[in-house]
C-alpha cells in the first residue's frame, strides 16, 4: 500500500494489490473521517495502524462512496466508526455485495476474514455535511458509475474525493451514461486544490479541468461511435473496432485494465441503447 500526504490533515492511502483503488482519511481533533477502504484486509488494517495507533486518532465515521466491492471491503476493520453513504447504497450492498462477498469467499482465502457492515447513516438528497474537529466534508450523490455513487468535498482544503466519478477512464457498465455526463458536467463548474480519483493518482489542481472534459469527451465519443454501429446495422462484434484510442484515451494504465472496461462501456451501451 502506498501513502501519500496531500494536505497538512489529508492522507491518501492507494492499494498496490489491487488496480490502484484508493482510500483517503481527514485526520481531526476529535477523530478521522475515512472515505472508503482497500479490498484485502491485510492493506485496510495498515490504514488502521497509522490512524489509531501511530496517530492515536480514533476513526469515527468511514464513508462508503458506493457499494462496490473493492472499496467497502474494509468497512468492518474500523470497528468503532459510524458508516455513511448514500440512500441507494445499503440495499445494494446487502444484495449484490453480499453475493459478490460470498463468490469472492469461495475464490480468495484472503477475503475469509471479510465481514459485510452496511451504513448505518443514510443520506439522500442534496448536500450532507459532516463537522468534526474544525473540519467539514460536504457529501452528494453523484451518480453514473454507480447508481449509489457518491463524492465528498473537504471544504477547508479544497480537496474532492471522487471515488470512481473520476479514475483512468469513466466506466459505467453498473450505472448509466446519461448520469454520468451530468455527473462530470456539474463538477466543471467548482474549483478543486487536488482530486482524489477512485482508481490511480492524485489530480492537481491545473489538471483538473482538462482530465473531466477528457473524460466527457471520451464519452460522448463512445455513445457517437456506439450509435454509428447500431445505425449501419452492424452487429455487436463491430464494437470491437471501437478503439480506446479512437475515443482519445490510453491503454495504459492500471495495468491495461482500462481496455477491459472500455469494452464493459461499450457493450452495456450497445445494450442500452437498441433496447430503447
Ligand atoms: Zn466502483
Amino acid at each position: 500500500m502506498l501513502r501519500e500526504r496531500v494536505s497538512n490533515n489529508i492522507y491518501v492511502f492507494t492499494s498496490e494489490l489491487y488496480a490502484q483503488v484508493t482510500a483517503g482519511a481527514i485526520l481531526t481533533s476529535d477523530g478521522a473521517i475515512v472515505i472508503d477502504t482497500l479490498p484485502f484486509p491485510v492493506e485496510t488494517r495498515q490504514i488502521v495502524q497509522f490512524l489509531e495507533e501511530r496517530h492515536k486518532t480514533p476513526v469515527r465515521y468511514v464513508i462508503n462512496t458506493h457499494y462496490h466491492a473493492d472499496h467497502t471491503y474494509g468497512t468492518s476493520l474500523f470497528t468503532h466508526a459510524r458508516v455513511i453513504s448514500h440512500r441507494a447504497c445499503l440495499p445494494l450492498l446487502d444484495t449484490k455485495g453480499r453475493e459478490g462477498l460470498e463468490r469472492a469467499q469461495r475464490s480468495s482465502r484472503e477475503m475469509a476474514t471479510v465481514r459485510l457492515t452496511l451504513p448505518d447513516i443514510l443520506f439522500d438528497a442534496g448536500k450532507m455535511c459532516l463537522h468534526l474537529g474544525g473540519f467539514t466534508l460536504e457529501i452528494w450523490h453523484a451518480p453514473g458509475h454507480s447508481p449509489d455513487s457518491i463524492v465528498c468535498f473537504a471544504r477547508e482544503d479544497r480537496i474532492l474525493f471522487a471515488a470512481d466519478t473520476l479514475m483512468p477512464i469513466p466506466f459505467f457498465s453498473d450505472g448509466n451514461w446519461s448520469d454520468y455526463v451530468a455527473t462530470l458536467e456539474s463538477l466543471l463548474s467548482e474549483t478543486f486544490e487536488n482530486v482524489v480519483q477512485g482508481h490511480g493518482e492524485v489530480i492537481l489542481r491545473g489538471e483538473v479541468p482538462d482530465k473531466i472534459r477528457e473524460d466527457l469527451a471520451y464519452l460522448r465519443s463512445l455513445r457517437a461511435q456506439v450509435e454509428e454501429i447500431i445505425v449501419q446495422g452492424a452487429g455487436v462484434e463491430a464494437l470491437a473496432m471501437i478503439t480506446l484510442e479512437s475515443c482519445g484515451k490510453s491503454r495504459i494504465p492500471l495495468n491495461g485494465l482500462v481496455q477491459q472496461l472500455h469494452r464493459s462501456n461499450l457493450e452495456s451501451l450497445y445494450r442500452e441503447l437498441v433496447e430503447i
